[in-house]
Order: C-alpha cells, then structure tokens, then sequence
C-alpha cells in the first residue's frame, strides 16, 4: 500500500517506540495484570493520543489512516496498550471534538489531545450488552447536578482514566423514552459518590484494566452533560463506527504479529531433518495468514480513505471489524499450531497474541451484531468503496 511520507514517518515512529518501549515488557505486563501508566503518559508525549484531533484543539490533526497505522503497530506488540489508545482517540475524544461545547473542549478535550489526560467509555452494563439501549444508570436532575445511581461494566482503562463519558438514563421511570431517553455524560474520578468496582480476571488483554464503575448518588455538575439531553446514545453510536476501525486496526496488529513470529519460527524450527517451513502444509498456513491479513487490512485502509471523504463508514466500519477479528482469531490459531507445543506455552508471543485476538470478535459490538449492522446497511442500500 502506497504511504504519503507523513504516514510512513508515523508508521516508523510508531514501531520504534512499541520496539523499544512496548514489546520487551508486554509478556511481563500480561503476566501480572498490569499496565504501567507511564506508558500513556509516553504515547501522549509522542501525540498517539491526540492524532484524529484538530491542531486548534492540541492534537495532531491527522488523517484516519496514519491513526490507524499507528495502532496497528501498537497492537503487534501490545493489544493491551492498543485498546488504551483506540478507545481514547476513538470514543471518549471523538464524542467531545463532534458534540461537546467550547468549554468543555478546553477544559477536557485539550488536555486528552496533549495526553495528560486518558480517556474512557462506559455504556455497558451487567444487564445491558449488546442491547445497550437497555441501560439502567439512572441520572436525575437536582438543582444545579445531576444525580448518576447505578453499575456500569467493562469499562476499559476505568481503574485510572481520568475522563469517563458515561451514557445514563435522563428520562423518568415512568416514562421511560428508549434510546432518546439515554444521555451521555463527562465523569471525572474526583466526584463524590464515583466507585471503582470489580477488576475483570480476563482470559486475554490482561494488561489493560476493565473495571466496573458504581455511582452511589455521584453528583455531576450539569456543565458535564454532553450536548443535548437524551442524544447520549445517538453520540455513542455514531463514535462506535469510529472506534471499530480502531479495533480492526488492533486485530490486524495482532494477526501480524502472529503472521511474523510464524514466519521466524518455521525458518528455525527444524523436524525430519529440515525446517518446517519446507513443508507445503506449513506454507500453505503462512500463505492464507499472508492474504487473510492482506485483505483486512485493505478493506480497512479503504475505509478509513472513506471517512476522511466524509462519508459514511457504518456498513464498511463493521464489515472491517467483522473482517479483522475473524481474521485475528483464524490466523493465531494457525500460528499456535504452526508452534505446536511450544505455541501452547507462555516462552513464545503466540499464545498471548491468541488470548488477546478473541476478544476483537467481542467487544465494541460482537460478531453477531456487525453482521445484524451489515445485513441492515446492505437491505437500506446498495454501498460500495
Ligand atoms: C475486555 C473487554 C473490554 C470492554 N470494554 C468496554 C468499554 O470500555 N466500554 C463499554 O461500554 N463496554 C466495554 N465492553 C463491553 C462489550 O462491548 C460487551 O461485552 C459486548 O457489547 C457484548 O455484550 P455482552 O458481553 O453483554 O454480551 P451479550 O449481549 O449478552 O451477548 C451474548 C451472546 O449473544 C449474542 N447476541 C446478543 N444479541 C443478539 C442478537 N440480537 N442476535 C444474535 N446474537 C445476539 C452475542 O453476539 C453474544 O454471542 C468490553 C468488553 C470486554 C470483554
């Protein structure tokens, strides 16, 4: 793929900083359930937490496919670190650059642009997943607050983010309004009655936190709703068809990295008297990882060109998504047999790179609900690139 010489200097600068900073502790950081918040602070400095924001507003302005180059070389050496910097730029970012005021954007945008700031999202809920509509989070209005009682759930980087956007409920419960009855919310860990929860004991993505948040009467001054009442959930899904060109780009990261140790190990690993790689059976599983990966990362690219048109990316977004879990999770199987036992061991990367792929096919929409998402867009109209 042709790279404009911005996008190649971000590509390099970003895979010199996960060689040298990221992939020597990412093993260690999975090992014991940590993510050293110095590492955020480091991506901020370097602008992989400002990059889709505007300079007026500190960021760096750049275009969504140097972004998404940039996390994918991430995620080749740390799908915890990746998730940080997707849900950041993507999500909690994206809903204050579209539909936060000027005051907001100074006191909460800027500071997360330059990286002082990491920011988290929380629409989930034990009862509410994949039906997010169906939230609970109950917000009312006193006097000069609002007034947040309920659990969220699975809220990444919720152990330390310091800006939370928080979908609640502003309609009565008497007259509930669905989806027009969610609002959105900027929540910062310094509010009284705001509870860090349960950490989730995770099968992958172990480095990175995800927590469950409860508010216990957590008064929210009103400067802190998002826009306007009960658009909350409109905001959120129009910055879900940002964030799962993120997590494509994080699963790519992943299957290449899978992809690349393979390649390394076939070479060396000899039976029979020669190297693996000499057997066609082998070959032919590099083979489909090389064009499964190709073809991903293509969809994704012509995507991300489609955004910066400024069109639409809800069907071609969630068919990237789809595309690149999928390919994540098929192509870390093949790379774990290609290992055989040894890929079944922590000494090599492809074990934790398999753990880490299942849950691009999860989060920020299943697999499931991108092909409800795709099927809908497709009956709607006939879309091409
Ligand atoms: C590591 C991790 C990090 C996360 N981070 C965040 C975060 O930062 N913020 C946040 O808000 N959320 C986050 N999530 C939550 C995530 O988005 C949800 O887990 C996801 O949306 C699925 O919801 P659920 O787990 O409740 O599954 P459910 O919705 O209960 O789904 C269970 C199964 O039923 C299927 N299903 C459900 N409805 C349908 C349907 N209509 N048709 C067909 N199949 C269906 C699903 O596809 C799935 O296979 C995170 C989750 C994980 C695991």
């Amino acid at each position: 793929m042709h790279l404009t010489e911005t996008q190649a200097e971000i590509k390099e600068l970003a895979r010199n900083f996960a060689a040298a900073e990221i992939a020597p502790h990412a093993a260690q950081w999975d090992r014991e359930a940590h993510f050293p918040i110095e590492v955020a602070r480091r991506m901020g400095e370097l602008g992989f937490l400002g990059m889709l924001i505007p300079e007026e507003y500190d960021g760096l302005g750049l275009d969504t496919t140097s972004y998404l180059i940039a996390l994918e070389a991430i995620a080749a050496a740390d799908a915890s670190t990746a998730v940080l910097m997707s849900v950041h730029n993507s999500l909690p970012t994206q809903m204050l650059l579209n539909f936060g005021s000027e005051a907001q954007k100074e006191r909460w945008l800027k500071p997360m642009a330059r990286g002082e700031m990491v920011g988290a999202f929380s629409l989930s809920e034990p009862e509410a997943g994949s039906d997010a509509s169906a939230l609970r989070c109950q917000a009312v209005r006193d006097g000069g607050d609002w007034v947040l009682t309920g659990t969220k759930s699975w809220v990444t980087s919720g152990s330390f983010a310091d800006v939370i956007m928080v979908m609640a409920r502003t309609d009565a419960p008497d007259a509930r309004r669905g989806s027009r009855g969610i609002s959105a919310f900027i929540v910062t860990r310094d509010l009284p009655g705001f509870h860090v929860g349960t950490k989730e004991d995770k099968m992958g993505l172990r480095a990175s936190p995800t927590v469950q948040l409860t508010f216990d009467g957590m008064r929210v001054p009103a400067a802190n709703l998002l826009g306007e009442e009960g658009q909350g959930f409109v905001y959120a899904m129009r910055s879900l068809d940002n964030g799962r060109l993120g997590i494509a780009a994080q699963a790519i990261g992943i299957a290449q990295a899978a992809l690349d140790a393979s390649l390394d190990y076939a070479a060396e690993r000899k039976q029979f008297g020669r190297p693996i790689r000499e057997f066609e059976a082998i070959q032919f599983k590099l083979a489909d990882m090389g064009a499964r990966i190709a073809a991903a990362r293509a969809l994704l690219h012509a995507t991300a060109a489609q955004k910066d048109r400024g069109e639409s990316t809800t069907l071609h977004g969630s068919m990237s998504k789809l595309l690149a879990s999928e390919t994540a999770m098929w192509v870390t199987t093949q790379a774990v047999q290609i290992f055989g036992g040894y890929g079944y061991v922590k000494d090599y990367p492809v074990e934790r790179l398999f753990r880490d792929a299942k849950v691009t096919e999860i989060y920020e929409g299943t697999s499931e609900i991108q092909r409800i998402v795709i099927a809908r867009e497709l009956y709607n109209s006939h879309h091409s690139i």
